[in-house]
């Protein structure tokens, strides 16, 4: 049996917490009872810098039962980073992991099936929510439009998959080697790679409080996600730049006849062909520096190049 660690990121949750923490000590109960997960599973809310009682709350949680634990840190850095405190801090502790917000609209009956999965030779469990039905007309169509675009950028991203998920700890171990700073976690986990299978669940309205998920935030993390997996924007630039240099030609060649045909006012051919010329080897220096940017970029990022699975050799 493995030890399962839940960590959840919580950020002015004091309105939610209670409730999250009863549900979940059923939960974990039953999961118990049916020694599915060891005796030793845990959970642990990470305080992401709450200015109400959340963490007061986890401080009492913990010392009223030992399922309970807390990570405090040292001021708000975002959901992100919260959740990465999270599973790095409890990586050596647990077998697996799981991650999951404090407001229960993750379906937590879904954990019994991550664990199947588990069971069955997965390392990574995304939890995938059936339908956005209950999403504002608004949220479903950019969040849609979102998964088109990564999917565009040649980026591999779990459609419809948000931070609820399964990950063993050697997919953990491999996750510490991601050293960026710009995170988008559910970018990553396909990119660490290892065997991974997808659970479905529908995904409820926050009970309480309010989604920590304004409309700024939600596209500056949208933007993150797009300019720390893909460089293919600057490439844009280089192939605009490509294009322009080739009108520019003809656009020479244009002026030039207008000019032979004696269509035009003295200096007007000139001008016209330095405009073009220059605006297109503008464009594509640009986009020349911009590909070394891009390189830097990634070097910058030191991500691991590759990640063994298994090594099979016999010794003698
Ligand atoms: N959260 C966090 N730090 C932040 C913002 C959010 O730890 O700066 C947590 C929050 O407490 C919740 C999870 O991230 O557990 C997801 O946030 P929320 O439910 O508000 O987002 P939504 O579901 O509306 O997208
Ligand atoms: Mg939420």
């Amino acid at each position: 049996m493995e030890k399962l660690y839940i960590v959840i990121p919580c950020y002015n949750e004091e309105e939610v917490l209670d409730k999250t923490k009863t549900e979940l000590k059923k939960k974990m109960n039953t999961l118990i009872q049916n020694k599915k997960i060891d005796k030793q599973s845990k959970v642990i809310f990470v305080n992401d810098g709450s200015k109400d009682k959340t963490w007061d709350l986890i401080q009492q949680f913990y010392q009223v039962d030992k399922l309970f634990g807390g990570i405090n840190l040292s001021r708000n850095r975002g959901h992100q980073n919260a959740l990465l405190a999270g599973l790095l801090t409890v990586k050596d502790d647990a077998d697996i992991v799981i991650s999951m917000d404090a407001d229960l609209q993750d379906d937590i009956d879904a954990i019994d099936l991550m664990i199947e999965k588990r069971k069955e030779g997965a390392d990574v469990v995304y939890g995938v929510r059936n339908s956005r039905k209950k999403d504002s007309f608004f949220k479903r169509t950019t969040a849609q439009g979102f998964y088109r675009v990564m999917k565009m950028l040649g980026v591999d991203v779990i459609y419809n998959h948000a931070d609820y998920r399964l990950t063993s700890r050697r997919v953990l171990d491999s996750l510490k080697d991601y050293r960026e700073v710009n995170l988008f976690l559910r970018g990553i986990f396909p990119l660490i790679g290892f065997k991974s299978d997808i659970v479905y669940y529908e995904r409820k309205e926050r009970f309480a409080g309010k989604s920590k998920y304004p409309l700024k935030k939600m596209l500056n993390f949208a933007w993150d996600g797009i300019t720390s997996f893909s460089v293919k924007p600057i490439r844009l630039v280089l192939n605009v730049g490509v294009v322009i240099l080739f009108l520019s030609f003809l656009m020479i060649l244009y002026s030039v006849i207008q000019k032979v045909l004696g269509n035009t006012v003295d200096g007007w051919t000139f001008i016209v062909c330095s405009l073009w010329l220059l605006g297109g080897i503008q464009m594509l220096s640009l986009g020349i520096i911009g590909e070394y940017i891009g390189k830097i970029y990634s070097e910058t990022k030191a991500r691991p190049r590759y990640l063994v699975t298994d090594y099979l050799v016999s010794k003698n």
